[in-house]
């Protein structure tokens, strides 16, 4: 064996070692969040065999249809997190309220926000699929935390992560000092660090939206994604590419292994909510993974981070990935909102399609 490989366990006593004052408390939590993302990998892995294919026929708090997987995933979050002691709640998006940990078990100091199989949409279709993790402090003397305690910015975020089950299982971790990949051996059913210090590249030509909201975006949206379309000609000088597999593990992943930006911007589509993903447990933590791989996240108007949240399960729009691009698309919405860019926040633009002519 020429280099020895680490085990994710190895990798969290070693950080644990960095800090005397650390009680292990949290290296257990982890180890918990960790197997919960192993049970549901092997279900996921199982597919039509495990039965869980298919609609719940049934709705969540949130008006989505939820799959089998949901709540199959949720009920592994649950079970699997709130044995070990480590926690005094959680908040899931498949539930309206913040979760107690039941009376047998003891609490710890730490709150879990989660999204238990993000990408549900991809289920049947054998695209994959992810599970996305946030782990806050509890207030003190928490033992029963209220939405309240739960609505702490981004940026007091402890530790952040996502498991992807596509063609390999992988596990990527911040915990403030960088960005790590574990890829799971089905052999003996371990998470091995494959993926040291993940970084993203400050360049990029390819780009990520859901291009069928096109008539629902701000000026600042449709400007960008104009003058990427331009390709070479354009102002930009170079030819982009576009990607969407509908899952935000995944587009973040592929983010943080080669680059590139994503957006789920707001849009007009539904007034009512100001963005598609959710603050807590989808945006938040994959803002502290790309921002620890040097990336940037931001509404388009400030940094996800910074953001103090006012609901459980509050909307935002997300702007993600490449710095440079964030930063540009920061700028377009300055611009937009200080009514600088004539051309792009005129009617005559924002009527006009970027795919008919007309
Ligand atoms: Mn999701
Ligand atoms: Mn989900």
């Amino acid at each position: 064996m020429s280099a020895r490989e680490k085990t994710i366990t190895e990798f969290m006593i070693e950080e644990q070692r960095r800090y005397p004052e650390a009680t292990g408390d949290f290296t257990a939590l982890l180890n918990y969040v960790r197997l919960a993302c192993k049970r549901i990998s092997f279900i996921v892995g199982r597919g039509a065999l495990a039965g869980v294919h298919g609609s719940a026929e049934n709705t969540n708090v949130q008006g989505e249809t939820q799959m089998k997987l949901d709540v199959v995933s949720n009920e592994i979050f649950l079970r699997t997190s709130e044995y070990g002691g480590h926690l005094a709640g959680m908040v899931s998006e498949e539930l309206e309220k913040p979760y107690h940990i039941p009376a047998e078990y003891p609490r710890g100091r730490y709150l879990l926000a989660f999204d238990p199989l993000d990408g549900s949409s991809n289920i049947d279709i054998n695209a994959p699929v992810g599970s996305i993790f946030s782990v806050l402090r509890a207030p003190q003397g928490t033992d029963r935390p209220a939405i309240a305690d739960f609505l702490q910015p981004g940026s007091q975020q402890l530790c952040a992560g996502y498991a992807i089950y596509g063609a390999t299982t992988m596990l990527v971790l911040t915990l403030g000092r960088g960005v790590f990949g574990f890829t799971l051996d089905r052999g003996f059913g371990e998470f091995i660090l494959t993926h040291p210090n993940l970084t993203i590249p400050t360049e990029t030509h390819e780009f990520a939206i859901n291009v069928s909201n096109e008539r629902f975006w701000e000026p600042p949206i449709k400007r960008y994604v104009v003058e990427c379309l331009a390709g070479q000609g354009g102002v930009r000088g170079k030819d982009f590419n576009m990607r969407w597999i509908a899952s935000l593990v995944a587009e973040v992943h592929r983010i943080l292994i080669r680059g590139g930006l994503f957006m789920y911007p707001k849009d007009s589509k539904d007034a009512s909510k100001a963005g598609r993903l959710r603050l807590l447990y989808e945006a938040n933590p994959m803002a502290m993974l790309v921002e620890q791989a040097g990336g940037k996240v931001s509404t388009g108007r400030m940094r996800m981070q910074d953001i103090v949240p006012s609901e459980l399960h509050q909307r935002v729009p997300v702007i993600l990935g490449c710095k440079t691009e964030v930063e540009r698309l920061e700028r377009y919405h300055q611009e937009h909102d200080q009514g600088l860019d004539r051309t792009y926040s005129s009617p005559l633009f924002s009527e006009r399609s970027l795919f008919i002519q007309n």
